[in-house]
């Protein structure tokens, strides 16, 4: 065991340390001889008692046993199952300091990947009640003692442990969980056994709209069996009656994506809708749609302020999904060309201009780098491009498509600061300046920053 002579620290010791920092993550940081410690629950200025649990080569991870001192941005926590779940690892930092911390880590990866120091980094936008705003729950079932179980894995792990109340989900969903798995209780479905791939219900999804209240509920089997499914669904729509549609999502893989390819249409049809500023737009169970609707409505806002439209602009939103950003620019565009990946996104997308009647936007299905390239190539313009790719950024074909076309305006619409600032970093060198950045809490009590970049050409 050479290499550790350099590792201060042995598992189980105890050590009183200070905390310096926090990891992206919301982990507090303390060093001992410069060895970097990872603490869940500890906040910058607090002195806590904490139990070495486990040592890598260059950082390991300790227990707070005992807490000495408290940061004054500490709450009380909801519960701490959850950040041992690590649904809500904010949740003992106070609103403001978590709005604070989210605009830092912009700060910090601008300083220190896109080599920036000069852009414009505005106060997180925040909510007022940060509890209660998911749209959309996926749990995972398993079986605890003899019984069907809904609940949260335990970090990097998947230990079921039992949970009801959510916090951060729509009451209604957390309340329509309960009774979707006291109904697969009653008529005795067996829920997944991952270890040896047998059982059936893997996951329960539900989806509710937040202007509309329509639920869909999409059940996520192994097998293509839901038995008795002519019992559960009449159950299930006499107990939940805001349910428009109940989806079966066959999955028999043994990976930890959650939905499979297979899809049987239970009740209803593939869709539900709700409304974003004042537009309707029908939801697949696979497409994407924004988790946290109000925020999102103040996201949309900073887009439509940076984009500063007069009706005559040529606008290409990348990485469209159900049409949301497209259709919201097109208003005050001449035209707009979404392009996305996921077929029934695409679907979606054009059945919601038809929904809105709105005429000016064309959705166009594929990778997004592959058609901006294409059409760079064809010596399409644009004047405006929006992008609000997925937390792997853009691809550098797509960046440098881009710079080919070189529309006089791009907005960013980023889930992660490190991929938007390598991206920025690469933009700034095609001739952009990053003029400013909005941060918009999606994800209170979560470590996820969302954030919204306008560069603009030299
Ligand atoms: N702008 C939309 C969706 C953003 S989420 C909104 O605000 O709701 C990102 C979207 O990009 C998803 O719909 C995903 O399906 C899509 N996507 C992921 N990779 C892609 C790629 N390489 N090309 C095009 N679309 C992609």
């Amino acid at each position: 065991m050479k290499s550790n002579k350099t590792i201060p620290v042995q598992k189980n010791e105890k050590h009183t340390v200070k905390i310096e920092d926090l990891t992206r993550e919301g982990m507090g940081v303390a060093k001992i001889d410069g060895y970097p410690l990872f603490i869940e629950d500890a906040l910058p200025g607090e002195e806590i008692e904490v139990k070495i649990h486990k040592t890598g080569k260059s950082f390991g991870y300790a227990k707070s046993m005992k807490r000495l001192t408290s940061s004054q941005n500490r709450v009380e926590m909801k519960d701490e199952n959850f950040t041992r779940a690590g649904i809500t690892p904010l949740q003992h930092m106070h609103y403001p300091a978590q709005l604070s911390f989210k605009k830092q880590q912009i700060k910090n990866v601008m300083k220190r990947i896109a080599k920036v120091s000069d852009v414009k980094i505005l106060d997180t936008k925040g909510m007022t009640e940060p509890w209660g705003y998911r749209n959309k729950a996926s749990v995972p079932v398993r079986k605890i003692g003899e019984k069907l179980t809904t609940g949260f894995f335990r970090k990097n792990s998947h230990d079921l442990i039992a949970m009801e109340n959510f916090y951060i989900q729509d009451p209604k969903i957390d309340q329509a969980i309960i009774k979707v798995r006291d109904i697969m209780r009653t008529y005795n479905v067996k829920s997944y056994n991952e270890k040896d791939n047998t059982g059936n219900l893997r996951h329960i999804i539900v989806r509710r709209g937040y202007y509309t209240g329509e639920m869909m509920i999409v059940l996520v089997t192994r097998t293509a069996k839901l038995f008795p499914a002519s019992k559960i669904i009449p159950d299930l729509t006499e107990a939940l009656p805001e349910v428009v549609s109940i989806v079966q999502n066959v999955n028999p893989t043994r990976t930890n994506t959650i939905l499979g390819e297979e899809a049987i249409v239970l009740f209803g049809e593939d869709k539900y809708t709700d409304t974003l500023l004042g537009k309707t737009y029908e939801i697949s169970h696979r497409s994407f749609y924004q988790v946290n609707p109000t925020q999102t409505e103040k996201l949309y806002n900073v887009i439509l302020d940076f984009a500063a439209l007069t009706g005559e602009e040529t606008v290409i939103d990348a990485y469209s999904g159900i049409g949301t950003i497209t259709l919201t620019l097109a208003d005050n565009a001449k035209h707009v060309y979404g392009i996305e990946s996921i077929e029934p996104a695409v679907e979606n997308a054009r059945a919601n201009a038809v929904l809105n009647n709105v005429e000016n936007v064309t959705f166009e299905a594929g990778l997004a780098e592959e058609v901006m390239v294409e059409w760079s190539k064809q010596g399409r313009k644009a004047d405006l491009v929006v992008v609000d790719p997925p937390r792997k950024g853009l691809e550098e074909a797509f960046i440098d498509a881009v710079i080919e076309m070189a529309p006089a305006k791009m907005i960013y619409v980023s889930c992660n600061p490190a991929t938007l600032a390598r991206d920025v970093a690469l933009l700034i060198e095609g001739g952009y300046t990053a003029e400013k950045i909005q941060p918009v809490d999606l994800f209170p009590q979560t470590s996820h920053v969302e954030s919204v970049t306008l560069l603009t050409k030299n």
